[in-house]
């Protein structure tokens, strides 16, 4: 908050008179002085209908968020983004570093969805759904909130000289802040490592985890260092989405947006006044209260328009609401809007812009629906052994040394048999043609392929070998066979 409170009293004036500069803000940060410093906001606590469902959305996705490491489907973890194995598990299937055009597809799908739903919905992924703002505000605001109070209690706290009640205060606030990022931390880490290893980890003997133990303890600063001291910066100079967000909105885009056909001339609203006297002098239904900035989290006001720090939270709608029902006018001063709603009194339509991105969007999910369920148990690769070239058995057979590497999706243990599909001859893998490869493993031997040089059309001769589980033939590899000149 960058200004005082508003005063709603039975016979003040209700707003403060305020001269504006409608092109200050825009030289400025809200969160930062002239000189550059940075301010810190005491935004006030919201409450009101968008908060409550804000709220009650919030602790069903922190509850998946916490959850999601323990959560298991067909045994393998709901999201598991192992980098230092290079595993990974989205809704259950796995997925190695050779699905990378799946990955690729998935990437894509994301982004075309963002594009479409800012195109739609502004950034409401940002004040709704985004873990960073749903944590700040939900749970370590909250926290704040409890130990320090309001906005005004916080600012007078701050303002005031070093006594034991504050030191109390400020030590309690930082201890459970610390304790609340070392479990954001550990679920973090959970999702990279897994659940089990990071039981382990906790659990075992310190000295066999160092490294893990260290990463632990990063990711619990790291996340102390946001929440504590970081908070709105992270939404306004780290995340790029705000940025490029311009570029996605149109005028069809539903935003937090302020009626300023509505609102302005903004002026306090005195004692025994009426709007429609206030309407006859040229006065909006904004009373300039500043109860919208006040409750703000990124220390906006949204009267100046769609700006990049709002994170559309709907804050302000609430707060707004609330003073609207305190001098009997409608609702939605401040509400979910386009310009051309706001403009034109339009209702938000399906624009061209929209169909296009869906479809664009509908045709990738297919897509990756299709690469997903086409795609194949096992990955294999067959290269010659480096240096081999030929050798002629005792019975006048020529033999290829290869090394095969099958990686198994799945997590049971799969039998494979490898044949020669397109020439006759034998295919020895460690003294059979039978090896297992373990659950979510990747398996690698050796291959020996011996063929008749009848048989051979050449010096390098085309090989195709089919990968069989159980009979069923599972894919096949190509590779060259060579052998002498005839
Ligand atoms: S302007 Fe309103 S919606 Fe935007 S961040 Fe501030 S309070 Fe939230
Ligand atoms: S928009 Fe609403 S909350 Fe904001 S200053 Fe005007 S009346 Fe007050």
């Amino acid at each position: 908050m960058i200004e005082d409170k508003p005063t709603v009293a039975g016979h003040e004036p209700l707003g403060v008179a305020q001269e504006i500069n409608w092109e200050d803000y825009r030289d400025h940060l809200a969160t930062a002085d002239k000189d550059g410093r940075r301010r810190w906001l005491y935004p006030k606590k919201p409450s009101g209908f968008w908060y409550r469902h804000r709220t009650r959305l919030s602790w069903l996705l922190i509850g998946i968020m916490f959850a999601g490491p323990w959560i298991r489907i067909n045994g393998n973890p709901l999201l598991l983004v192992n980098i230092i194995e290079r595993r990974f598990s989205i809704l259950g299937q796995i997925f190695w570093p050779q699905d990378t055009v799946i990955f690729a597809v998935a990437m894509l799908v994301f982004f075309a969805g963002i594009m479409i739903f800012t195109t739609a919905f502004g950034r409401l992924w940002c004040g709704w759904t985004c873990p960073q703002t749903v944590m700040m505000e939900m749970v370590f605001r909250k926290l704040e909130y409890l130990i320090e109070g309001d906005s005004a209690e916080q600012r007078a706290l701050d303002a005031a000289p070093w006594t034991t009640g504050k030191l109390f205060k400020k030590a309690l606030k930082h201890i459970v802040f610390f304790g609340a990022s070392f479990i954001v931390g550990n679920t973090l880490l959970a999702y990279i490592i897994g659940s089990d290893q990071l039981l382990r980890l906790q659990l075992d003997d310190p000295r066999h985890h160092v490294a893990g133990l260290t990463f632990m303890t990063l990711f619990s600063l790291l996340f102390y260092a946001i929440f504590a001291h970081f908070r709105e910066q992270a939404c306004t100079f780290i995340c790029p989405y705000g940025r490029f967000q311009s570029a996605l909105l149109d005028e069809n885009t539903l935003l937090v947006a302020y009626d300023n056909k509505r609102g302005e001339s903004r002026a306090p609203l005195h004692h025994n006044e009426t709007f429609d006297h206030r309407k006859a002098e040229g006065k909006g239904d904004c009373v300039n209260c500043r109860a919208c900035v006040a409750v703000c989290p990124t220390g906006i006001d949204i009267r100046n328009g769609v700006q990049m720090e709002c994170v559309n939270c709907t804050a302000c709608i609430d707060a707004c609401d609330t003073i609207m029902d305190k001098v009997s006018r409608p609702r939605g001063l401040i509400r979910f809007a386009s310009l051309n709603n706001i403009v034109h009194g339009t209702k938000q339509r399906f624009t061209p812009r929209m169909g296009l991105y869906s479809a664009v969007l509908a045709g990738l999910i297919s897509l990756f629906l299709y690469l997903v369920f086409t795609r194949c148990d096992v990955e294999t690769t067959l290269l010659r052994a480096p240096g081999s070239l030929f050798q002629v058995t005792a019975g006048g057979k020529i033999e290829n040394l290869y090394t095969v590497k099958v990686v198994n999706k799945t997590m049971h243990d799969i039998p494979v048999e490898l044949r020669l599909e397109n020439i006759p001859g034998k295919v020895l893998v460690m003294g059979s043609s039978h090896f297992t490869v373990s659950a979510a493993k990747l398996a690698q031997t050796s291959v020996l392929v011996e063929l008749d040089p009848l048989a051979l059309t050449g010096t390098s001769t085309q090989l195709k070998l089919g990968v069989y589980s159980q009979g069923k033939l599972l894919e096949t590899v190509s590779t060259a066979f060579v052998g002498p000149r005839k």
